[in-house]
């Protein structure tokens, strides 16, 4: 039990013990109608979860399998396919033992993904809980979500923080002076699993103690040690999950904009978040043909350079290359010609398929083959359309 993070430790069993969402939990709520309703008739609907990390998305999905006395199966929409969840769903049997299946970050699914839960949501094979942060009706397709119903969860307010912080320090036996406590509360963003987290790293911290004074009572926690927590913890938690994504995309869209400001503020994130620099120079490498091409091609050898100096330099020294990079790619002139160009080729690939090369310029290695025609009337610097026939004079590089 002593590895277990605090936040799972005291994640509410009971509904009882679930803070906040009156609107959801209470004594009207949501959720709690539809528990009771579920006596009478025996249903229960797919739900999709909205609402920011850390309020209790994963939790009441729990807590309601737990209440319908249902098998619960939990996924991430991040790190699993949805053949992984099919393999349950096929393993399921008649339709009221029908399990909770709860797929935290559901708009992470695209949409063939998506379609695939769609006849087992609507068989009622599973009682499907999404779970996501964004708009639903932006990133779950249409047809799953009108068979499901959308509920909000709100971000945990101060009160309901300061509720759950209380389990806490009961649980970690320490005490907060009062100024602490407001500064926690206020850093941990509405989300109680960062506030739990950054506690627990605080009285770790905090508990440092020589030997001989090990075990003395009545630890007092201040924000000098919540300070020091969440220095740390910028490191140990933002690596993976929503924001990750959210800053890489913010950093590759801001390097595209020519915006140096918010690419090096971006860059800042990553960096102190711990983020690998091989991971953010191989984007740079990427962006370097993607967005500049052939308006800068120097810029692909920078970001290649950059990449082989963190490499072999790495951190903490290497972030000095990075930004260098960063502001090289940034300001430098921008053209994406080549990449589209490239890309409507292929799109003709996967339209016509193998289509037959011109003969004069086919390799003729065999009598045969020069007696069929291959290779003949071939000149060197012609200015023929030297495409398939059907794409004859076609563009696709438009400078
Ligand atoms: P998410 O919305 O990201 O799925 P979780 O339900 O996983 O959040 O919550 C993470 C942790 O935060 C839980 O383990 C629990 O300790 C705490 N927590 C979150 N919401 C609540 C809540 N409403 N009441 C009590 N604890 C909560």
């Amino acid at each position: 039990m002593e590895n277990v993070p605090l936040p799972e430790k005291l994640r509410p069993k009971k509904l009882t013990e679930f803070v906040g969402q009156v609107h959801l939990v209470g004594k009207n709520g949501v959720i709690s109608k539809l528990l009771s309703n579920k006596v009478t008739n025996n249903y229960f609907p797919s739900l999709i979860f909205w609402g920011p990390p850390g309020s209790g998305k994963t939790t009441l999905a729990r807590i309601i399998a737990s209440e319908l006395k249902r098998e619960f199966y939990e996924f991430s929409a991040v790190n699993t396919s949805s053949k992984d969840v099919q393999k349950i769903i096929s393993q399921t049997k008649p339709l009221f033992t029908s399990p909770v299946v709860f797929i935290d970050e559901i708009h992470r699914f695209n949409k063939a993904q998506q379609d695939k839960l769609l006849p087992h949501v609507e068989k009622g094979q599973i009682i499907l809980i999404g779970a996501t942060t964004e708009n639903p009706s932006f990133e779950v397709i249409g047809p799953l979500l009108s068979r499901c119903r959308v509920v909000t969860l709100n971000q945990l307010s101060e009160k309901d923080l300061g509720n759950i912080l209380k389990r806490g320090l009961k649980e970690l036996k320490v005490k907060i002076n009062s100024k602490a406590k407001k500064f926690l509360i206020e850093s941990s963003n509405g989300d109680a699993r960062v506030l739990l987290n950054v506690l627990e790293i605080t009285s770790n911290l905090a508990g440092v103690k020589p030997d001989h004074l090990e075990g003395v009572p009545g630890l007092h926690l201040t924000i000098n040690h919540i300070e020091q927590a969440l220095q740390r913890r910028q490191l140990t938690f933002d690596k993976q999950g929503e924001e990750f994504y959210n800053v890489i995309s913010a950093f590759i869209k801001s390097m595209r904009a020519s915006n140096v400001d918010s690419a090096l503020y971006y860059l800042a994130r990553m960096v102190e978040a711990g983020q690998d620099p091989l991971y953010i120079a191989r984007r740079m490498v990427v962006f370097a043909s993607e967005d500049i091409g052939m308006a800068q091609p120097t810029a692909l050898v920078v970001a290649n350079e950059v990449f082989r100096a963190c490499e072999t330099i790495g951190y903490p020294e290497c972030q000095i290359n990075l930004m260098h990079a960063v502001v090289y790619l940034a300001t430098a002139k921008k053209s994406r010609l080549a990449y589209d160009a490239y890309f409507r080729a292929v799109e003709d690939v996967k339209k016509f398929g193998n289509l037959p090369v011109p003969l004069n310029i086919r390799n003729a290695p065999t009598n045969l083959m020069k007696e069929l025609g291959y290779g003949k009337g071939y000149e060197a610097y012609s200015k023929e359309s030297l495409l398939p026939d059907k794409l004859k004079n076609k563009k696709y590089y438009k400078p």
